[in-house]
């Protein structure tokens, strides 16, 4: 393709990507299509010869479009966002032209330095103290697991890197009952075993219950296991349950256990001075992880580790072959001995761009509106004599259940709230997830869609009440 081809059909994608932003609500939020229907429009066989961009941007309409489901929809409420930004798109274009593979310092000094100052930005941002540093990870699977490698290094003497595992003495993780999937994953993964996680139960907030913690690690010490990682969590999954982190942060101190905060989606609130305190005690910790694909306008894929202790982490990762060795090896920060991959994106770019854009302040501004309207839809649902809050918001996330006066607590009323959320995302007009807390079915509704607007949110809050009346007994 020549350069002006090239340039011809980039002004014509962009302004597909702008057509497909400014008609993006009216597609449904959750693609409709059935297991199989994108396949079954694919021939088996590579083409052969050339097609058009004509032929390609039709089918991208005819057959892609609608089996994605609208993650930059105003009204998607589900999981947690993925939530992207014009300045991001844009740096992401850039990142895609140049295609620079940002290993070592010389691959890319530019993607390195702008890294180092976006996380040393962000730390400023988010309030963590100086000792902290870091790198941009894919996910905070991902991030996790690298702390998770470096406990177990730290606490084995950088044995385990070395000899493996076996021989040693069984190493135990803890987290609450309510944390991510993500970390048992990890714990499999890192070799400790998912029979050595430890998952303490919560309270009825749903943080963890240290006393409970420090009963469990008392335990495995007698038992002449290694405590080698505690995770805390600032904004589960299920329901924004926060782990009170300064008295875990303690209880590590104590033991000598390494402290791993996973602030996956929480995290990016703290940015707002006023809610710093639900994660004091944060900065006694070993490792910090949080995504702004999240809820920081970022595109996915970027998620920051941030450690106390560089010199573990890279002790952990650090490996170098002659052919990958540079002159300035030792003067400079080559992030691939920070993580798993050898090969990493040019991710810095897009903070770069979301955080010049939109400035700390503006940024402020759109998490500050979410926040407001969950706590406006909760004050409705929870005036509803038919609706159940069951979780009250913490940041932009609450948890609700329908309940008609006709029904009695039990099986029928999961059913019909399962049954409401079916209707609600087969409709189209939204799109909401589901956990359970305490055994019950809840419907969990989250805000934080860049182009949400508190119309958006009221809007949902009518199509919930309209399809609960019609939801089928
Ligand atoms: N931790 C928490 C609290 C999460 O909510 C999630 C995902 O939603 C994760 C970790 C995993 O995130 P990622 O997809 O970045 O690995």
């Amino acid at each position: 393709m020549s350069i002006d081809r090239f340039r011809e059909d980039a002004h014509r994608i962009v302004d597909v990507m702008a057509d497909y932003l400014e008609a993006i609500e009216s597609y449904p939020v959750k693609s409709p299509v059935h297991p199989g229907q994108i396949a079954d429009q694919l021939p088996h066989d590579p083409p052969d010869a050339s097609e058009s961009l004509d032929d390609l941007l039709a089918d991208f309409g005819r057959i892609i479009l609608p089996g994605i489901t609208h993650w930059q929809h105003p009204s998607f409420f589900a999981y947690f966002p993925a939530n992207s930004s014009p300045p991001s798109v844009l740096a992401e274009m850039l990142t895609a032209t140049i295609g620079a593979q940002c290993m070592s310092w010389e691959t890319s000094p530019a993607a390195t330095e702008l890294e180092e100052r976006m996380v040393q930005w962000l730390r400023q941002m988010l309030g963590l103290p100086k000792s902290f540093t870091g790198s941009i990870h894919d996910t905070a699977s991902t991030g996790t697991l690298c702390a998770l490698l470096t406990a177990r290094e730290r606490v084995t003497g950088f044995a385990s890197n070395e000899g493996g595992l076996s021989g040693t003495k069984p190493l135990t993780v803890y987290c609450s009952a309510d944390t991510h999937s993500s970390i048992e994953k990890d714990v499999k993964i890192a070799g400790i075993g998912r029979r050595w996680l430890r998952k303490i139960a919560v309270d009825g907030s749903g943080g963890m219950v240290v006393e409970e913690l420090s009963r469990a690690i008392s335990e495995d010490v007698k038992a002449g296991n290694t405590p080698t990682c505690v995770v805390a969590t600032v904004g589960t999954t299920g329901s924004s349950g926060i782990d009170p982190v300064a008295e875990i942060a303690e209880e590590c101190r104590r033991q000598g256990v390494w402290l791993h905060v996973d602030a996956a989606w929480g995290g990016s609130a703290m940015i707002l001075p006023e809610h710093r305190g639900m994660m004091a005690g944060v900065e006694h910790a070993d490792s910090f992880v949080f995504n702004p694909h999240k809820w920081l306008f970022t595109n996915f894929d970027c998620s920051i580790l941030f450690v106390r202790d560089a010199g573990s982490l890279v002790r952990t990762f650090e490996i170098s072959p002659e052919y990958l060795k540079t002159r300035q090896d030792t003067a400079v920060t080559n992030f691939r001995d920070w993580g798993i991959p050898l090969g990493r994106r040019f991710r810095a770019l897009k903070l770069w761009f979301v955080i010049r854009s939109y400035g700390v302040d503006g940024l402020r501004e759109k998490l500050r509106a979410h926040i407001a309207w969950a706590k406006e839809l909760a004050a409705d649902i929870d005036a509803a004599p038919d609706f159940e809050l069951l979780r009250a918001p913490r940041l932009s996330l609450l948890c609700f259940r329908y309940r008609p006066e006709s029904v009695e607590p039990g099986d029928d009323l999961d059913r019909i709230n399962e049954q409401l959320l079916n209707d609600l995302n087969d409709s189209g007009r939204l799109y909401v997830t589901h956990t359970r807390l305490e055994g019950e079915y809840a419907i969990r509704f989250v805000i934080g869609q860049t182009s949400t607007e508190r119309r958006h949110v009221r809007r949902a809050w009518s199509s919930i009440q309209e399809m609960a009346r019609n939801a089928r007994r």
